[in-house]
């Protein structure tokens, strides 16, 4: 079975590590190109946009893809709005892997915010130590609120012009150990963490690490994503894939798109 992996998250190169194993699947993984340096895949792989949802659909006709999976970061809602229409326009079933949100826990000091815009005004007035923890890409909303000394912890560099004045670039790529957090706002007198509501356990420990030091996270909710027949894990996943393969999925049971 020929697949598309529509991927950039851990759980799209874990479900493509997966059926690289098993040859009755062909898996493509897909990244967009936005970091330069991508951790080596263990699939072939492409790297681009397609050029909107008729181009992944004409890239998928030509290559024969049978299904299209969508296993994308819960805050790119672009990419899934074209995975919907390319499905359709391709007549090929869409699976989409989406990691459940994490949820405020006892103790935790979350404060609420629906965009970034939001983020940066709920840190209210007072100058204070923000570590972004956002990737770089969307760092130019804290200009807004230049009276912070911000730390940025990215995979890669944010673009110089994107930059409020008073900024800490600190290149990283998890997954991150709560020792580790700790150590870290503790050395660099973080007093706020900015995170977006991403779920997963590759970075959640910046949650459990603030909460052992008493400190407030800003968390941004996720946007509204567009789904096909909609799994909260790779194993999940991969269970609705070997009964497509094994023609064991019954049409009326598929959700979604
Ligand atoms: P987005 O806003 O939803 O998509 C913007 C455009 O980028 C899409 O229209 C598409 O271009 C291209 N694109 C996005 N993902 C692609 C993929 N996997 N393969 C090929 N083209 C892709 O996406 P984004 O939020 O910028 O995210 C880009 C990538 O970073 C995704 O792979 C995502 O999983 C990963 N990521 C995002 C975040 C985040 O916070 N947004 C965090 C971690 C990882 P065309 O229209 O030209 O096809």
């Amino acid at each position: 079975m020929r697949l598309l992996i529509l991927g950039g998250t851990t759980e799209a190169s874990t479900l493509a590590r997966r059926l690289a194993g098993d040859d009755r699947f062909s898996p493509t993984l897909s990244l967009a190109g936005r970091t330069l340096s991508p951790a080596a895949q263990p699939v072939p792989c492409r790297i681009g946009g397609f050029g909107g949802a008729d181009g992944m659909a004409r890239w998928m006709r030509g290559e024969g893809i049978e299904v299209l999976v969508d296993a994308t970061h819960a805050f790119s809602t672009r990419i899934s709005e074209n995975a919907v229409a390319a499905a359709k326009a391709a007549g090929v079933p869409l699976l989409s892997l989406v990691r459940p949100a994490w949820a405020r826990g006892a103790g935790d000091l979350w404060i609420d915010a629906d965009s970034l815009g939001d983020a940066a005004l709920a840190l209210g007035e007072m100058p204070r130590r923000v570590l972004l923890t956002i990737g770089r890409q969307e760092v130019a909303a804290f200009k807004a609120e230049p009276q912070h000394r911000y730390l940025i912890r990215s995979i890669e560099p944010p673009e110089p012009g994107d930059l409020p004045p008073d900024t800490k670039i600190l290149l990283q790529r998890g997954p991150f150990s709560q020792d580790d957090e700790v150590a870290l706002f503790r050395r660099e007198g973080v007093e706020t963490i900015v995170s977006k509501n991403a779920g997963g356990t590759a970075t959640a420990a910046k949650l459990a690490a603030a909460r052992t030091l008493g400190l407030p996270v800003v968390m941004i909710a996720r946007p509204d994503k567009p789904a096909g027949y909609l799994v909260e894990t790779v194993d999940a996943a991969a269970d609705w894939l070997e009964a497509k393969i094994s023609g064991h999925l019954a049409a009326p049971s598929e959700r979604g798109v």
